[in-house]
């Protein structure tokens, strides 16, 4: 990890002591929380951009108040125990990390990945922190999940792993306290399981204690697309703001689940050409456009991979296992699967490829070396935490519709969702540009969402 010294992305020359307090506190932040590299990197992002905020603005500066919106409110680990169809048990960690609740209720979802710890937890936990201030709504930031793998599971085991993650999670949660969701692993499925297990114990019909579910029990019309279609959206408002559009333009999304699947469905509608998808075993490159039905049906009704994808495609498609999917040259670069997936190399693949545009569906994919790149090189760059706000921000629209017990059509949410990624948008540019960096939409979300939670967090007093 660099020095923190913001030597890019550029922002303007801010005094020594400003950032020698800084660079005392992210030393202390990896002291305090050894071994959590993510969380780390997440927090190192964030303070690098902060030292001419607290130049303008005095009063962020005040003793102890970054420290307190680094160091999470409440953090809880438990076991969860679960036997597989064999009768065999296991033993996984759950995590749940309340981060910051000034805002509103804890929300943010819930990942099941076997690369799942509590610094994964905390990094996601804390970026959730900002992305959730953007939306300009009520939401407070958490994040949790388990090292469980769904992948290769029976429905029966998976919903007996939900079961017992639910029976001790539940005590934590509630409609005003903490919100979970789904994120990597977790999709319809298991928010389905994981209601049912909360309304049993609980023995309440409290439809506002999750979000993502299905629309015939108190879910939001839109849910399941928004993350995808808000990135899409917020993309094509950095492309419009450079005098260019999606239209007739190649694209590559990394990924193949819920993100990724409904970002290819958006970059389409507007008239695109999406080429790649990819899963962890390698990705697909398909000259003739995504086949988007094909590769619905078999990730989200059969669970299978993306060579199955590339053998039921024929000779369109060509499966390249292991392989990096930002060697195909593209206009537009759609990161959609997991955190560091694109690194200084493909960074420089991407730039000498000539990519106009990178936009962040997943949480923190580009490493920052590779952010650094992109900016240098003069592409538009829209970090997750801005960029991929669209899924909590419907998530926001669900707790309004399930508080008010209204259903909202679909055509009305789809509205609400580009609105809000059109303001999200609208917000980065326009706080990157007051502070001398027009374009760098990475310094804009992170300032942006900083003031808006540690103005809260002063209101309230030091808690
Ligand atoms: P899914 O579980 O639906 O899909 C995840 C996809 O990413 C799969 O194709 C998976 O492949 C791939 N993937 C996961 N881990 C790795 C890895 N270590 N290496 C390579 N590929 C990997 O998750 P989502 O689509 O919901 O989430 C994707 C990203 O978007 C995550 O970063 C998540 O935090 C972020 N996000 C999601 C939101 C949502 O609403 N769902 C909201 C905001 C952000 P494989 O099957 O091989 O593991």
């Amino acid at each position: 990890m660099p020095i923190l010294t913001p030597e890019a992305p550029a922002v303007p020359a801010v005094p020594r002591a400003r950032n020698s307090r800084l660079k005392d506190l992210y030393a202390e932040i990896q002291r305090r929380n050894p071994g959590e590299s993510e969380f780390h990197q997440a927090v190192h992002e964030v303070l690098v951009s902060l030292a001419p905020v607290l130049e303008r603005h005095p009063e962020f500066a005040e003793p102890g108040l970054i420290e307190r919106l680094t160091e999470p409110e409440r953090q809880i680990i438990f076991r969860v125990p679960w036997q597989d169809d064999s009768g065999t048990t296991h033993v996984n960690r759950g995590f749940r990390v309340e981060f910051n609740s000034a805002l509103g209720p804890y929300k943010g979802g819930l990942r099941f990945h076997p690369s799942v710890d509590l610094g994964v937890v905390k990094f996601l936990g804390f970026e959730q922190i900002f992305k959730n201030a953007l939306t300009g709504l009520g939401i407070g930031g958490g994040k949790g999940g388990s090292d469980f793998a769904p992948r290769g599971r029976s429905d029966a085991e998976v919903m007996r792993f939900c079961q017992s993650f639910m029976t001790e999670l539940h005590r934590h949660l509630g409609e005003h306290t903490d919100v979970p969701a789904g994120d990597i692993g977790v999709g319809g499925r298991e928010i389905g399981y994981l209601f049912g297990q909360y309304r049993r114990i609980t023995n309440r019909w409290e439809s506002g204690v999750l979000t993502g579910k299905g629309t015939a029990w108190g879910g939001s019309a839109v849910r399941t697309q928004a993350t995808g279609y808000g990135n899409v959206l917020f993309a094509a408002r950095m492309l419009e703001a450079r005098g260019t559009s999606f239209e007739g333009s190649r694209v590559s999304v990394s990924g193949s689940g819920n993100v990724a699947l409904h970002s290819i469905a958006k970059a389409r509608e507007l008239g695109a050409q999406v080429i790649t998808a990819s899963d962890s075993g390698g990705y697909v490159l398909d000259e003739k456009g995504i086949d988007l039905p094909l590769l619905q049906q078999i990730k989200e009704t059969e669970r299978g991979r993306i060579s199955d994808y590339a053998q039921r495609r024929g000779a369109a498609a060509r499966y390249v296992p292991n392989g990096s999917v930002w060697d195909v040259p593209v206009d537009v670069a759609l990161p959609s699967a997991t955190q560091n997936e694109l690194d200084a190399t493909a960074a420089v693949t991407l730039v000498r490829n000539g990519v106009r545009a990178v936009s962040e569906g997943a949480n923190m994919p580009a490493t920052p070396e590779a952010v650094r790149m992109l900016h240098q090189a003069g592409v538009a760059f829209g970090p997750g935490k801005a960029a991929n706000a669209g899924g909590v921000a419907v998530s926001a629209l669900e707790m309004r519709q399930n508080a008010g017990r209204e259903t909202w059509p679909f055509a009305e949410v789809e509205k609400r969702l580009a609105d809000l990624m059109h303001g999200i948008h609208d917000t980065c540019a326009g706080t990157a540009e007051a502070y001398g960096s027009p374009g760098n939409y990475a310094l804009g979300a992170n300032i942006a969402g900083f003031e808006r939670v540690t103005a809260a967090m002063l209101a309230q007093g030091v808690v």
